[in-house]
């Protein structure tokens, strides 16, 4: 990926912007980029610096996403809506082309570190509560406000951020809630190591399923994990907008990650800003369980999605046949009468159910998280809250917390800031 049209080759130290921002170390990357902590000499911060591969399909992709972000940070000078801001954009050259940089604001680790930190045993609801707020804020304001759609939303997507002003020193503030340092480096050809714990975890959740699928009393160990994260303050902000649009301008008909794609979008019968208000419920409830909520996969005779519509209608019942022939792709999967073609024995098990059978949920915990999460797993795109109706919803009242913030965990979760070097050129 490190050649004509890919990834910008960054070594620590590299100067950006006629010298305004040196390379400290790589914090991660996608498809399209790579992203790197950087020193802001201007400002005397800390940023991340996005460098878009140089093909001109990412530099296609780069400007609407340059736009977007534009779009969210002159619409919120104040920088209090959960989402992250543009800080700068610049143009760099080096020997693989022209790249398109985007500086934004340093933020910490993603809500997948986090889950992965906790053993995948699920978050304390307190902090699942404090997350889903910033979470549902973000989203009111990219759909009221903007009208932006994100269109993939999801764990990977939501990076914590400190409270305290970490970009002016992530490492003497030692509050970045930074859990891990990354792995692995994006190698063409090679799996990364991410890829492959994604694939690992994937694998889990599946054999959790079909053993959930093969007896219905089936239970999980405890949910209670032996790492406490009471201490870490969990502010957060969505990012990630290279998939974003503008509604009315939906481009791509396949949208979101697999196992947070709203039905609507499998069954193509057009969406809206309800998409992301779907993947937010499928967080949440991962943030609550550590496993992902839908992990359909093909299998002799049926197709990925058919086995991911049916594990929908096993959870939250039957789709509506005005519904489920709706859609351009209908006929793929469903009958005349609404029923699935190549399912026919589908095994049902309510949300609230399975939070208590599963995950030993206490039943009033059971009742008021699928009180919250149902409405907007709901079939009919329109009837699902929007993120401002869900805002006011008596699951995020404050509740008093049965654990106090524990000194301890703070300093356990700091040791990884240790590692961080900076290093600034000259
Ligand atoms: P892509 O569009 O190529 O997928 P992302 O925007 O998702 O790129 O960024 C890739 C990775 O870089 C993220 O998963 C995250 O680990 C890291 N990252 C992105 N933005 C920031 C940021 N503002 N602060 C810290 N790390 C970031
Ligand atoms: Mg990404």
């Amino acid at each position: 990926s490190y050649r004509k049209g890919g990834y910008h080759a960054v070594r620590v130290g590299d100067q950006f912007a006629g010298g305004r921002y040196i390379a400290q170390r790589k914090l991660g990357w996608g498809q399209f980029s790579t992203v790197w902590l950087a020193y802001d000499t201007r400002t005397s911060t800390y940023v991340a610096l996005k460098i878009q591969k140089s093909a001109a399909q990412f530099a296609h992709a780069a400007l609407h996403e340059i736009d977007v972000l534009s779009a969210i940070a002159n619409g919120d000078p104040s920088n209090s809506k959960c989402v992250v801001h543009l800080i700068d954009n610049f143009k760099h050259t080096g020997p693989n082309g022209q790249h398109l940089c985007m500086v934004l604001e340093f933020l910490g680790d993603s809500l997948l570190r986090l889950i992965r930190y906790n053993r995948y045993k699920g978050l304390p609801l307190n902090k699942v509560r404090e997350i889903c707020k910033c979470i549902l804020i973000g989203l009111d304001y990219l759909h009221r406000e903007l009208g932006i759609l994100h269109t993939d939303l999801k764990p990977e997507n939501i990076l914590l951020f400190s409270s305290i002003d970490a970009s002016k020193d992530p490492v003497r503030s030692g509050l970045s809630p930074i859990l891990e340092r990354p792995e692995g480096n994006p190698t063409s050809g090679v799996t990364s190591l991410i890829e492959k714990r994604l694939k690992r975890r994937a694998r889990r959740a599946v054999a959790k399923i079909s053993e959930k699928r093969a007896s219905m009393g089936g239970t999980v160990e405890a949910r209670k994990s032996d790492r406490n994260i009471d201490g870490i303050d969990v502010r957060c902000k969505i990012v990630d907008f290279g998939n974003a649009c503008w509604a009315g301008k939906q481009i791509a008909e396949e949208i979101q990650t697999r196992q947070y794609r709203a039905p609507e979008v499998i069954l193509q019968s057009g969406y809206s800003f309800s998409v992301d208000m779907w993947s937010f419920a499928c967080t949440a409830f991962e943030l609550a369980t550590g496993d992902m909520m839908f992990t359909p996969k093909g299998g002799q005779g049926f197709s990925e999605d058919e086995d991911h519509l049916a594990m929908m209608m096993e959870l939250l019942g039957k789709m509506p046949r005005k519904v489920a022939i709706s859609g351009a792709r209908s006929k793929d999967y469903f009958d005349r009468h609404g029923d699935l073609k190549r399912i026919r024995r589908l095994k049902f098990w309510s949300l609230d159910k399975l939070l208590m059978d599963r995950y030993k949920f206490s039943e009033s915990d059971a009742r008021e998280l699928s009180d919250f999460l149902v409405p907007l797993l709901d079939f009919t795109p329109e009837n699902r809250p929007t993120a401002q109706q869900c805002l006011q919803h008596p699951w995020l009242k404050d509740k008093d917390s049965t654990s106090s913030p524990n000194e301890s965990s703070v300093e356990k979760v700091n040791v990884g800031m240790s590692n961080l070097k900076i290093k600034v050129g000259k």
